[in-house]
Order: structure tokens, then sequence, then C-alpha cells
């Protein structure tokens, strides 16, 4: 493939945490990174309620918050993510935020940077209450903004290599090989060193903890009208 063919495209991913862009699709913003497109990421939360301290121990209730910070701005450098942006609501609380001025902020956003490519979480799909908020928020301003460029809904590990479960037919989901990114998806893993620093796996010698790591990330497509078949990729 062609890995000129997307440079100076845009791709803008709207996330709940610190560690959502590395741990469910950090080999495919890597990937995109390399073939220059500009990335933004913005973390409606900082991750300040979460419930790794360290380990041992080293972090609190008031230190977490600017400890992920940090963190996620590590990570951002090693996936060639090059603008981040907090929207600063309180960890576990996007689900009880005023719908309608997430929806305008995150809507200002996209209007800003006419990304050719969004990313969030599904609505329902999401899991956590703070996944499923951004993305019902997120997806709720890509509609409202015109629907330029293509909405994907992110997936965690290979569970879209059979979708039929989750509603959802193979031509539906665009899957993305990251086997060439997967050294940068582990380097922002271990960015993130208080999440994952109970994580053996994460420590181990790099050969054997990239084997933990999957091909291919999956991503649904919003629009399963022009759904047409796996696609390879998301521009
Ligand atoms: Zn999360």
């Amino acid at each position: 493939m062609n890995t000129t063919a997307n440079k100076g495209k845009r791709l803008l991913a709207v996330f709940a945490h610190p560690d959502d862009e590395s741990f469910i699709c950090g080999g495919t913003l890597a990937k995109y990174a390399r073939e220059g497109v500009e990335i933004t990421l913005v973390s409606a939360t900082r991750g300040d309620m979460g419930r790794r301290m360290g380990n041992p121990p080293y972090l609190n209730r008031e230190t977490m918050a600017a400890a992920r910070e940090i963190e996620l701005n590590e990570a951002c450098g090693h996936l060639g993510v090059k603008r981040l942006i907090f929207l600063d609501i309180r960890d576990k609380t996007v689900e009880f935020v005023e719908e309608e001025s997430l929806i305008t902020r995150i809507a200002a956003l996209i209007e800003e940077l006419q990304p050719d490519v969004v990313l969030t979480f599904h609505e329902v799909l999401g899991g956590h209450p703070d996944h499923c908020a951004i993305g019902k928020a997120t997806t709720a301003a890509f509609q409202r903004t015109g629907q330029r460029g293509s909405l994907y809904f992110i997936s965690f590990g290979d569970a879209m290599a059979r979708p039929e479960r989750f509603g959802y037919t193979l031509r539906e989901i665009a899957r993305i090989d990251v086997h060439a990114h997967l050294e940068a998806k582990l380097a922002a893993f271990r960015a993130h060193r208080c999440q994952t620093e109970i994580d053996e796996w994460v420590w181990l010698p790099d050969q054997e903890a990239l084997t933990r790591f999957g091909r291919y990330e999956y991503f649904m497509k919003w629009d399963r009208a022009v759904a047409t078949g796996v696609r390879e990729d998301l521009f």
C-alpha cells in the first residue's frame, strides 16, 4: 500500500480516559501518524478515579490526575499524536454532564478541525458508562456538523473479528493491520505506567510482550449503509 496516500489527512479521536487510545487502538493511531495523518486526541477526563494507583501504590486521589496527564502526553509521543485536548470532566461522571453542552463542545472541535475520520466509542457497546456517554455525544456532534468524513466506533481486542453476536456483519467492520506498529503500541502501554505496572506481561522483554498483541484492530462503521465489505483502511 502507498503509505503516503493519507498524508495531510486529519483524524479526531474522542475518548473518555487516558489509556483508551493506547489500550484499544494504539496500533491504528501509530500507523496513521507514521503515514502523515494529523491526529488530535480528546480525553474527556484525566482518569482521576482510576482504581490502579501504581505498584506498589504511589498515587492518591489528589495526585492521580496530574500523573495520568503526564503519562498520556508520553503515550501520545510514542503514538505520534500531535495534539491532546482534555475536556476537564471528572472521571466516572461523563454520563452526568449536561449532554447538550458536551455535544456543543465536540461539535465545535469538529468544525474547527474538519477531520476526515472521527473515532469514538459505540454508545452501547462501549462498556464503561464514561465510554458510552462520550460516544453518544460525539456521534450526535458528528451528525450535527453535517457528517463530513467518516465516523467509526472503536472495539475491544478481536471481538469484532466475529461481529455477528454484536449485531454487526463483517461488511460493517474495518480491519486495520497494525503489525508494523506494535512496538509503538507497547511503548504507549508502558507510558501508562500506573495502569500497567501490575500487568506483568507488559514488562516482559519486548519480543515476548509483543506476542500478546493481535495483528488487527477493528472498527465498526457508523454509516452502515455504505458498508462494502471488510476494509483495510479508515480513510
Ligand atoms: Zn476508558
